[in-house]
């Protein structure tokens, strides 16, 4: 127990204005004395007695110029070394509105070095907590306002406080023993030193926002900013708690003074109310024998209980201004602390039992001295340990091992069964550890475990941890992608084996066959396939059976005469090539994988061998050493293999995603061009259709009908513009390439040539193209490339040549005549 009275200190703020007469006087042996010095008024008109000097005495007097590192050091700093050492310790400064009470306390807003004591104290506290190994600390936060005798929470983050009254209300409650309790109060655990500044920032901005120009809590209201200390040494059963009370009390000044009505005044006499019913308190506490002290009449009071005349060293610090006008604050305010001065504290040290750990702490102590009675009566035993016993054992030493208190032992007892037991038990666990045992119980021994084990010795535990997961996501990579070549593969093969299927059956066999050359199926459907495995995040390119027969021959050439075409191809292929890289590289990975398994397996070997022949004594170290280091080189060298090609793996997987992208999206704009233009075509098909009918009913020539001929009388012009926007062929001189436009059936007029040319299987409907160069040749009018084709079957090409020889003399004939209507209306109803 400490006995000490209060320990009272002043400071003076410093001030531009004119000042009273003051003098510090820090000399003296036992404190420093602060006098004031009042001239002796006359204007009164009477003599009166007013004294000249008044002189009150301090523990130190610290004037205008002192820092705020100088008042922590000299009236803070003690009393938290007092609260670490498990005492009870308040600190409040007591002061008119002005005087520098919240500078003091909490410091100033601006710069760093204004820094008050709580911010400091706090600094503090951490860094001893960090010196300190032998105590285990933990802290916790509250932080109080009470204003006109209401309690309020400043650390309530739950609430944007626009006013005091929105915070949570604190209600004082008092048990059996009459100790306090501070209902609605959180405390909040703060692990360093930022989250306890980050707390006493919180509770500041809520103070500020709650505070408005006609409710100046900040100078009518108290606050307590209370650390809450455990500490405890590792082992021990004994905690210490301890509290440091921080308070910045509200203005000392007379309800007189304040001179204001309604609002401010019952506020006032509040503040006065409450730092009156202090005063009561003081006065009661530095009376002797007085047995009644009125804690109870204010909350302030009530909290404040144990830091006046209680269990707690107490500090007070008076703030004072020495601006003339403020000279009657100054004096009371001193006046105040010399009563303050003669309060005894008596500061306990806060210690008490955790039962729970006392508990332990006995059964211990009960089975120790259990072990020494056996020992000293001999009694041993020597039949073997049942199972409930090695169960007991494997328990003990699981325990013993988890216990972090360097200082625990393994109680077994004169017992040399249980001590072997526990000795090979133990000798298991570390041999199990050395093997790499990570928890997998099968003995197999990951690549990530590989190098967790290895590289152990020179790396910390964070980055083991961070290299293990690293290696297992990598495994999981390899075989996504091993197992994304696989499925390419048999994809590829089902292709194949349907492509064979349908060369078989179907009477266009030979046409796939030729498209599906330009097209190889195996990239084809590698795309197709990637853009599924992916979760279908692009369209799935409709196509195949859901096209009919015609639309996916058009499609095939759409496609291939498309401008985005070559680009397309050449990300296939360069697709195909990295996909082909990924698949070796991934072979790669596991290669190196099992050579650095196979290299620690020799290793390990060695290192047995070698303990084999230190047991039998004939090894010779520097041949061995050379050996080990050679495997660990090795290992070395695969390991960096490993992950140099890993690294490879994961940048080639990126540029596969983006190819795939972009492939996607390539295939998605060659759909959508496609469908536009087919049903582009099929509308204005109708139309031409539909006008050609109702031309020739009403007589009129259907020149429109032969849409897809370039000779005269077979088309006009017009009819191009059905198909202009279709792409066109990037090798225009090519003429063997088919045109597109021959592809759109139904607008070919049924002669017998030409429906001959349509029965024909592509093959030789390409092969007709190659012919029409012989037709442009005989022509009498050029051909387009959009001419009907000839069959490329002698016979029928001289019969169709024949047709449009005397087809042509006839119209030349029947020119001017405007119409010849015969050959019209057989070219009307020929379909
Ligand atoms: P109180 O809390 O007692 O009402 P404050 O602490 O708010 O007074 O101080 C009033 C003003 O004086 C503030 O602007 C503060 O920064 C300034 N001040 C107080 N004490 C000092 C000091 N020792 N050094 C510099 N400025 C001070
Ligand atoms: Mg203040």
């Amino acid at each position: 127990m400490v006995k000490q009275t209060i320990q009272i200190f002043c400071r003076v703020k410093p001030t531009t204005k004119t000042t009273a007469v003051y003098s510090v006087d820090s000399e003296e042996q036992t404190g420093a004395s602060l006098e004031f010095v009042v001239p002796k008024d006359l204007a009164d008109g009477f003599v009166n007695n007013k004294r000249e000097s008044y002189k009150f005495r301090f523990q130190k007097v610290f004037d205008h110029a002192v820092k705020q590192d100088d008042i922590f050091e000299t009236i803070a700093k003690p009393v938290a070394d007092s609260v670490l050492a498990g005492y009870n310790g308040t600190v409040f400064a007591y002061g008119q509105t002005g005087s520098g009470k919240t500078f003091t306390i909490t410091g100033g807003a601006e710069h760093y070095s204004d820094r008050g004591i709580i911010p400091r104290t706090l600094s503090y506290l951490y860094q001893r907590f960090s010196q300190d190994s032998s105590m285990v600390y933990t802290t916790h936060i509250s932080y109080l306002e009470i204003y006109n005798e209401v309690g309020y929470d400043l650390l309530d983050a739950r609430h944007e406080a626009s006013r005091l009254e929105d915070l949570p209300k604190v209600v004082i409650m008092e048990d059996p023993e009459q100790n306090i309790h501070l209902r609605n109060l959180s405390l909040q655990q703060s692990a360093n030193e930022e989250e306890a500044l980050n707390l006493l920032f919180l509770g500041d901005t809520n103070r500020m926002i709650a505070e408005t120009p006609m409710n100046q809590a900040s100078t009518r209201s108290h606050c307590i900013f209370t650390v809450h200390l455990c500490g405890r040494e590792p082992g021990s059963a004994t905690l210490r708690r301890s509290k440091l009370h921080l308070v910045d009390l509200a203005g000392s000044e007379r309800v007189g003074k304040t001179g204001v009505g309604g609002q401010l005044l019952t506020e006032a006499k509040y503040i006065n109310l409450s730092l009156h019913y202090l005063e009561q308190v003081i006065i009661a506490l530095s009376e002797k024998n007085r047995s009644h002290i009125p804690y109870r009449n204010s909350m302030m009071t009530s909290v404040l209980r144990d830091s006046l005349g209680g269990n707690c060293m107490t500090t007070m610090i008076a703030t004072v201004s020495v601006d003339k006008r403020n000279l009657d604050e100054s004096i009371s305010t001193c006046r105040f602390a010399q009563r303050v001065a003669l309060i005894k504290n008596e500061a306990l040290l806060n210690e008490e039992l955790d039962p729970a750990l006392l508990i332990a702490r006995l059964k211990r102590e009960i089975q120790s001295l259990k072990e020494e009675l056996s020992m000293v009566t001999g009694e041993q035993r020597d039949d073997r340990l049942t199972g409930e016993e090695i169960q007991k054992l494997e328990e003990l030493v699981k325990a013993f091992l988890d216990d972090p208190d360097p200082e625990v032992t393994l109680l077994l007892g004169p017992d040399m069964r249980k001590i072997h037991y526990c000795f090979s038990l133990l000798k298991v666990m570390i041999r199990e550890k050395l093997a790499g045992g990570t928890g997998q119980g099968d003995g197999r021994v990951s690549p990530a475990a590989a190098v967790w084990e290895d590289t152990q010795d020179s790396l910390s535990p964070a980055d083991l941890t961070k290299l293990k997961e690293m290696l297992t996501q990598r495994d999981n990579e390899i075989s996504i992608l091993v197992n994304m070549l696989k499925k390419e593969k048999k994809r590829a093969q089902d292709a194949a084996a349907q492509l064979a299927n349908i060369t078989n059956s179907h009477s266009l066999a030979s046409q796939n066959a030729l498209r599906l050359s330009a097209t190889p199926p195996m990239e084809e459907r590698s795309t197709d396939s990637i853009s599924a495995g992916r979760g279908g995040r692009a369209t799935q390119w409709k196509r195949g059976p859901q096209l009919s027969m015609g639309k996916q021959e058009a499609f095939d050439i759409f496609r291939r005469d498309h401008e985005d075409r070559l680009t397309i191809e050449d990300n296939k292929a360069l697709l195909k090539q990295r996909l082909a890289e990924a698949r070796t590289l991934g072979e790669q990975v596991n290669e190196a994988r099992n050579r650095v398994n196979e290299l620690k397996k020799q290793l390990e070997m060695r290192r047995m061998q070698r303990a084999a022949h230190g047991v039998m004594g004939s090894y010779t170290e520097v041949e061995e050493d050379a050996a080990e280091e050679n495997l660990r080189k090795q290992m070395e060298e695969e390991k960096r293999t490993y992950k140099s090609t890993f690294g490879c793996l994961k940048a080639l997987r990126t540029e596969i995603e983006h190819l795939q992208l972009l492939l996607e999206r390539a295939k998605v704009k060659l759909q959508k061009d496609f469908q536009e233009w087919w049903s582009q075509e099929a509308s204005s098909l109708q139309v031409s259709e539909s006008e050609a009918t109702g031309r020739c009913q009403t007589g009129r020539p259907c020149q429109n009908l032969l849409s897809s001929s370039g000779t005269p009388g077979f088309g006009t012009p017009s009819v191009s513009s059905t198909v202009r926007d279709f792409p066109a062929p990037r090798d225009s001189s090519t003429p063997s390439a088919p045109d597109p436009r021959s592809i759109v059936p139904k607008s070919v007029p049924a002669s017998t040539a030409v429906s001959a040319w349509l029965d024909k299987p592509q093959e030789e409907r390409e092969m007709a193209f190659t012919a029409s160069s012989e037709l442009r040749a005989l022509s009498t009018t050029e051909l387009s490339s959009s001419s009907i084709p000839l069959t490329g079957d002698q016979q029928t090409d001289a019969d169709i040549l024949a047709f449009i020889r005397a087809r042509q003399s006839l119209l030349n004939r029947t020119d001017e005549k405007e119409s010849s209507h015969a050959s019209l209306t057989w070219l009307c109803y020929a379909e």
